[in-house]
């Protein structure tokens, strides 16, 4: 599933390539995502000027110069590929997923009139398009998310507020959208890695220098991979088709039963599950 650092690469590659790009047309061949993609999507957007692209949570959102604004959400499989007209790829803003594009599920496809194609490809479906007319309706879908982890909005008063008088395990902490948008299974389970925390600990027994850690590697994590993620993206461009392979990095995610990679421990790392996910830590060096 794509998560936070994947949908910020793809949004500072659209900035790049599409900011102050006219749309000349909108293909839709299958409408059938998560809600349906809106008929009139061609007709509204057509010869309009991309003005903007941001990211918030793990949404991306296109501004045009008209007020309207499209908001994309990847779903479980959605990947975006820039490709000119040439048939060069641009990128393939995937980096967990082979970059291999299966025709049948390349679903919507956005040319510009500078010669680029915007491919929205989608096996599962789950991912959507929403166009908002008004500011006030999108800030209704994501006025109940928690902070952007990079926002400083994320800091230890507003930590503390949070978890007063709960006790619940930190992984469901940091999986709750409403306490932090964005984080995936794969991030929560590395970043708790980095902090040496168990998966498990409840959030009561935290101690100040466990928040300011947990802020810190939060952060700390995801621009790591936000930082190898785009590297691997222009190695696309010169291999053009391998697959990413972000996940040779991972500490502990899917990597039960090996060694744990931090330096003088000798545990391993076992997988466990926490409300139906899996959870990957070492026992030895996260209490
Ligand atoms: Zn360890």
């Amino acid at each position: 599933m794509p998560e936070l650092p994947e949908v910020e690469i793809l949004k500072r590659s659209l900035k790049k390539k599409i900011k102050f790009c006219k749309v000349a047309k909108i293909k839709i061949h299958n409408a059938n995502l998560r809600y349906k993609v809106p008929q009139l999507i061609n007709q509204n957007l057509k010869n309009h000027t991309v003005l903007n692209v941001s990211r918030i949570s793990k949404y991306l959102i296109i501004d045009f110069n008209f007020s309207k604004k499209l908001l994309i959400h990847l779903g479980m499989t959605g990947t975006v590929h820039l490709v000119k007209k040439n048939n060069k790829k641009y990128t393939n803003a995937s980096f967990y997923h082979s970059s291999s594009l299966p025709k049948k599920h390349n679903h919507i496809e956005i040319y510009f009139k500078n010669n680029i194609k915007m491919i929205y490809n989608d096996p599962r479906r789950f991912g959507y398009f929403k166009l908002f007319e008004k500011k006030y309706l999108l800030n209704n879908l994501i006025k109940n998310l928690g902070p952007d982890p990079f926002s400083s909005k994320f800091n230890y008063n507003y930590i503390k507020k949070f978890i007063q008088n709960k006790k619940i395990k930190i992984k469901i902490l940091l999986m709750n959208q409403k306490f932090l948008g964005g984080l995936g299974n794969i991030y929560a389970n590395e970043i708790l890695y980095n902090c040496k925390l168990k998966p498990t600990k409840s959030v009561n027994l935290l101690t100040k220098k466990n928040i300011q850690n947990l802020i810190y590697q939060s952060r700390n994590t995801l621009k790591k991979a936000i930082k190898f993620g785009g590297s691997s993206i222009r190695d696309f461009k010169k291999t053009d088709g391998t697959s990413g392979n972000y996940q040779h990095n991972f500490n502990v995610y899917g990597k039960n039963n090996t060694n744990c990679p931090r330096y003088s421990c000798t545990g391993s790392i076992k997988k466990i599950l926490i409300s139906k996910r899996s959870s990957f830590y070492c026992p030895k060096c996260q209490t």
